[in-house]
This record gives C-alpha cells, structure tokens and sequence, in this order.
C-alpha cells in the first residue's frame, strides 16, 4: 500500500545539531524495569522500535554516578567504563535499523535513594530525600558541584564511546539535579547558584555547555525540560520557564518539552486526552530556532500532521505509543492506518518500572518479550499443522488468541455468546473515562475481518455437548468471570455476613445498567480502578457514595500506574467520603457494621445499598464439563481443550490478551520447560 500523501511531512528528515534524523518520529526515552539489569532484553525491546521506523530511540534515565543511585528501580546506568558494553549493544541494534540512538543523562540528587551505593544523597540545599527514605540529602558545596559536572561530562564521554548520537541533559520530572537547582522549594542557596532565576538556572547553563563541550562535535545535545509542575510558586511555572527558554533558547540542538513530575505527563486516557500537553509547550517553537519534540500520547497521524503543521512540534515524541505499536511509523508509511495498534492509556507499561519488573502492554503482549521469549510485535510462526480450533468466548483472550491464531493460518472459529463482542473490555469501556480501552477489541477485530481464515459467530452459547459435536481439534476456553457477591476476598476469607443476596451489587451489576438507589456504599477489597470508576458512574447518576476500604487509602495499586492522585483529586470534587482502613463485619439490610482495622472498634453506617468490589470467580463450568468427559475427546477428535485468561484466573486485561498470545504462540509448538523464558544469569563472578 502506499502511504498518504498527508502525511508525508512526518517523513521529512529534521538536522538536530550535527546528526540528521531520517524522519519526525522521536522515541522519547522511557522506563522499562530491564535497564542495567537486563541489557539484552533491553537491547532488543529498543531495536524492534528502530525496526518499526522511529528515527530516535532512546534509553530511559540513566545515572552517571553512585550518588544517584536510584535503586530498587532499574534504569540505565554509567557510572564508568564497566556499564558502556550493555549500552553500546543497545546502540548497534538501533543502528542496524538507521535509527539514532539517545541517552538521558542524570543525577537524580535527592530524588535517589542510594540504597545500593549507600553514599550521602545531595541536593541543592539541605532537605530530606523525596521518595520518604529515612535519610537527608545534604547541600552541595562548590567542590560538589564541581564533581557532578565532572561526572555528568564523563558520562557524556562514555555514552560517545557508547556509540549514542543524541546525549540528553536532563531538567524534567523532577528528577535532576539541573532541575532540582531551578526549584525554589529544593533551592535556597545564597550563592551564584541560588536565588535569582539567573542564578538558579546557572548550572543547567554550565551542564549545557559542558556536555557539547564534550561530545558536541559528533552528538546532538537534547535538552530535556519541564515547563510546568503544576505546584505553584514552589514548582517550575510556565512564567519562569518561559524566562528559562528564552535564556538557554540556542544552547541545545533539540528541546525535549513537557510537564513534570512523571503523573503529569504520563497521564492515564481516563484523566487526559491525545495532545493534552500542547497548552504547556506551544509556544516554545516561537521562542528557539532549534527544533522542538514534546509528546501527548499521539497514535492518530492526523493529530501528528497538524503539531507539525501548526507549528507546535518538530519531532512527534511519544513513549507509549511506540510501545502499544512499535511499528507506529512504519505503518503510517505503508499506508497501513487502520492495523495501528493504538495505545488505550492505561499504564500498565508504567506499572512495570514502578514494580521493578520487565515492562508489559496491555495491547502489545509482546513488549518486554523481545529477547527472553523471542516474540515479534509483528512476526510470528507460520502453523505448524491443519489444526482446526475453536475459541468459545470473545473477551480480550479470545480475540487475541483467534487474531494470533489466524496470523498463523490456522483455522480459527470464535463463538462468543452475547451479540457484543469484545467481553470485559467492551462493558469497562463504558465506564466513565474508559472509552478509550475499547480499542483492545477494535483493534483486534479489525485485524481478524482481514482474515478469511478466522470465523467469529456471535450470539452463540456453546455448551459441552456442541463442543464434543464441532469438529475441532484444540479447543480453547476463554470465557471469562464474574465477581462475587459473598463478601469473599483479600480481608474476609470467611465473606461477609449478610452479603450474597440481591441487595448486594457488584461491579457486573453496575456494567449491566442495574444501578442501585443511593446512598450507595461501595466496599473496595480490591484496590485499583473499578472501585472509583464505579463511584464516578454512580455520581454521575447522582446517588451519595461512601467508598469504603480495608486498605489505608483509596485505590492504593493506582500508584504504580501513576492514576492515584488523579483518583483522589476527582474523588474529592465529585464530593465521594471516603472511609479507610474500615473493614465490614455484616449487613443488615438497612446498614453496614464497620469495624476499624487497627483499632477494632465497630461502627454503624446507614445504607440499603452496597456494591462489593472484593474478588471474582473463574466462569469455567463448561471447561469442567469438558474436562468430566475426557474419554469422549478422542471420539470427537479433540487432542486438548485448555482453558486461559480471566476463565483460568481472573486479572488484568493485559493478562488476559497475554494469555490469548500466548496460547496462539505455543500451539503446536514444543513444550518450553520448566522456565518458559531466557534469563540474564550473572555466570561471571569476577
Ligand atoms: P477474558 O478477559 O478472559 O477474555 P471476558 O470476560 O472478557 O474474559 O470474556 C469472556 C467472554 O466469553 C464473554 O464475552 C462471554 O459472553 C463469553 N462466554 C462465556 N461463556 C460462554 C459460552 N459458554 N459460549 C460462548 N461464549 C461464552
Ligand atoms: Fe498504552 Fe496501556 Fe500499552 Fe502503556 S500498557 S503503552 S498505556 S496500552
């Protein structure tokens, strides 16, 4: 196909500095939980982005020093000669594509922890260490300012070494120390480094200078800046950033634009939208000549063309976008608009830096798969027999499973049982915020209407008996579950006394449109995003919502997909009263009592309604059926039946296309072992 000519803009080549990028798609660097840990899991994550067409793939943060250790997470890490082999792997692979490769610099001062390296933490000025450990940063005298910018310009020299073509100065998230030194909060030094803007902005100027200094002559430097926190006067405000931009306007070769801290930027599709960012940074491009990249979750080409067009952006950056699709650019220069698969905003793929763990996509089950499973964003293994299969339910593992399974040429045939397609993630789209994960389906679909291979036959309950009566050779069910309404989960194994009955709502109710009368009290033993969500929709129909959890806070796992403070913020402009750290001991139709979880002590509360948020049951009847009639498979020609997805174990989306690829993977194929993935194992121990 051809591409159209639309967009022919987002190919044009951009000079940035002394390199040249082949076109404006700019992989801004983002976290991925492998980092120094997993170099070639890394490598190879990178290097199908520069596959997929980016021009500039970057590294995430990366340290240039012990003092800015930032353990337990795992980023990049230059501390000297020892770390540039796992980064120089990284630069070949994006080579090998005629992509460029960037690294972002920094000393995260007293947003480190140096559990690791067990240094003194520095900062500007005195002030204890951002992310609550129990030390103090200390003020860094001349000699320490000295030393960082030694350090940094060593790092620079390393990464030169390293084989990378843009070299970040980092001022952004409030994760440096180039910001930290901007911050009125962090910095209250009296000396030419604190005080007046000027003064306050002095060694990001130096760092600037001393980084092209250093590498300038072969790489580009790329100026990473927040221009808004969103604090007030304590935080970077676009009035001083603006002054800021107009100081260093010519220094770097490239700015990098966007908002600070990480929950500002990367913020979920429930909370901000495509572009979102563009009234914090449009008006840099007016003020530098040097081009200007910034991000806004952009998957449309439509959105892109007009940044460029309007003269808000030069280079389309974009982390989670590349990551849902990292074949994004390519797709748009084929001319294959409608097989993008677009990212849903959920932020999974942040979950996986905030828990330490490789990075996951709920649309893209292949991220972070690259080299311990070998698994292709776009590729994967031709059949390997005439199997026909059938996949009973179309939620998110079944579609991926038949989409997968028809990518293979398999005869696939998806019975779904209601005449809406796509399971849990057509009902969640529907909640407030959520349109947006309707995309996992769509996309889905779109790719199997492609494919004369795959047959999809809704409004089809199957039973066991018409299973044993259809003719195929696998059969996979992915029929979902549902959630309970005993009460039962993480702090009532027993459940709860007076739950189970009709007066007792649970998520599938609200889905389905039976919406309780108010005040409704929802009981959250779940701690993610159903809970608010729910209290969103029930506001909206303007019932009272009391949010009730055994937890400590409200939607406490929402933190590591950066959702809980947009949570908490709406919560408390839609007027929900939250009661935490109470767990309840029954209902008795007319109230609830809740018993405090440190103090013991019981309490009443008047309510008729209750929505339980507390665990959910596997829907496999029909798998047990079928596994009851094994002996008659043989007769029937079915070699396996498997059951996967949410029908196996309930749990996030992302686990659930996971399990569809990943049945579609292993289909015919040899078993993998004990340890169905490679490992970086540390064999040296000199
Ligand atoms: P998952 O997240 O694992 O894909 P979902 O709950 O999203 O699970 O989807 C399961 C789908 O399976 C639902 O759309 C449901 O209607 C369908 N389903 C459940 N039981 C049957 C059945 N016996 N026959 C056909 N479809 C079924
Ligand atoms: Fe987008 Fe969600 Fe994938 Fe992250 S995990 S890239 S937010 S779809």
């Amino acid at each position: 196909m051809q591409r159209d000519p639309r967009f022919d803009v987002l190919f044009e080549p951009v000079r940035i500095g002394p390199v040249i990028a082949k076109n404006r798609f700019f992989q801004v660097p983002h976290c991925n939980g492998m980092g120094h840990a997993m170099p070639q899991a890394h490598a190879a994550m990178r290097e199908v982005k520069a596959e997929g067409g980016w021009a500039v793939i970057c590294t995430e943060e990366c340290e240039i020093h012990p003092s800015g250790d930032v353990s337990p997470y795992v980023e990049a890490r230059l501390w000297d000669d020892h770390d540039i082999p796992a980064l120089r792997l990284m630069c070949e692979k994006v080579h090998a594509h005629g992509a460029l490769a960037g690294i972002e610099l920094t000393h995260n001062g007293p947003t480190a922890s140096n559990l690791y390296s067990r240094e003194v933490l520095l900062a500007p000025s005195h002030q204890p260490s951002k992310y609550g450990y129990p030390a103090q940063a200390r003020a860094m005298d001349k000699r320490d300012i000295a030393d960082y910018r030694r350090w940094h310009r060593n790092a620079a020299l390393r990464a030169r070494a390293a084989g990378f073509d843009l070299v970040y100065v980092y001022a952004g998230h409030d994760l440096s120390l180039a910001m930290h030194f901007l911050q009125k909060r962090r910095n209250q030094r009296t000396d030419e480094y604190g005080g007046a803007l000027e003064n306050r902005v002095r060694l990001l100027r130096e760092v600037i200078e001393d980084t092209r200094d250093a590498v300038g002559d072969r790489c580009a430097v790329v100026l990473r800046f927040a221009t808004e926190e969103l604090l007030g006067e304590g935080g970077v405000t676009m009035a001083e950033a603006k002054e800021i931009v107009h100081m260093l306007a010519e220094l770097p070769d490239l700015w990098d634009v966007n908002l600070a801290a990480w929950y500002n930027d990367s913020v979920p599709s429930r909370f901000a939208r495509e572009g979102a960012q563009e009234p914090f940074i449009d008006w840099v491009k007016k003020v530098t000549s040097k081009p200007v990249v910034g991000v806004g979750r952009f998957t449309s080409p439509d959105t892109m063309v007009s940044q460029i067009r309007r003269g808000i952006l030069d280079l389309i950056g974009a982390a989670r976008p590349s990551i849902a699709d990292p074949y994004l650019p390519k797709k748009i220069e084929q001319g294959r608009i409608d097989d993008i698969r677009e990212c849903i905003g959920c932020n999974i793929c942040v979950s996986g830096d905030n828990t330490v763990t490789p990075i996951r996509c709920t649309q893209n089950p292949t991220m972070g798969e690259e080299w311990r499973k070998g698994w292709h964003p776009e590729r994967i293994a031709p059949r390997k027999s005439e199997a026909k299969i059938l996949i009973v339910g179309a939620g998110p593992t079944g579609l991926e499973a038949a989409r997968a399974l028809g990518q293979r040429g398999y005869e696939v045939h998806l019975a779904e049982a209601s005449a809406e397609l796509g399971g849990r993630v057509s009902r969640e789209s529907r909640l407030p915020g959520l349109t947006e994960w309707a995309r996992v389906r769509d996309w889905r679909l779109g790719q199997i209407k492609t494919m004369p291979n795959v047959h999809v036959y809704r409004g089809s309950p199957i039973g066991a008996q018409d299973v044993l009566e259809f003719g195929a050779r696998h059969v996979l069910l992915a029929t979902g579950c549902h959630w309970r309404r005993d009460g039962f989960g993480r702090s009532n194994g027993m459940g709860i006394k007076g739950f189970g009955s009709a007066a007792i709502s649970t998520p599938d109710d609200i889905m389905d449109g039976l919406i309780p009368d108010g005040p409704v009290l929802l009981f959250d033993d779940d701690y993610f995003y159903y809970a608010s969500t729910i209290a969103e929709q029930l506001c909206a129909l303007k019932r009272r919502v009391y949010y009730v959890t055994p937890d400590d806070t409200i939607a406490s796992w929402s933190s590591n997909t950066l959702e809980y403070r947009h949570i908490q913020a709406r919560m408390h402009a839609l007027g929900v009263e939250q009661i935490v750290s109470s767990n309840i001991t029954e209902f008795k139709g007319d109230r609830v009592v809740l018993q405090h979880v440190w103090s013991g002590q019981n309490s009443e509360l008047r309510c008729t309604s209750v929505v339980a948020i507390t665990a959910r049951l596997p829907q496999d009847a029909l798998y047990q059926e079928l596994l009851s009639r094994e002996s008659e498979w043989p007769a029937a020609g079915i070699q396996s039946v498997q059951c996967a997805g949410d029908a196996l174990a309930p749990g996030l989306i992302a686990h659930a296309v996971y399990a569809g690829h990943r049945y579609a993977r292993e289909l015919d194929e040899a078993p993998s072992g004990d340890v169905p993935f490679r490992r970086h194992l540390h064999t040296s121990f000199t």
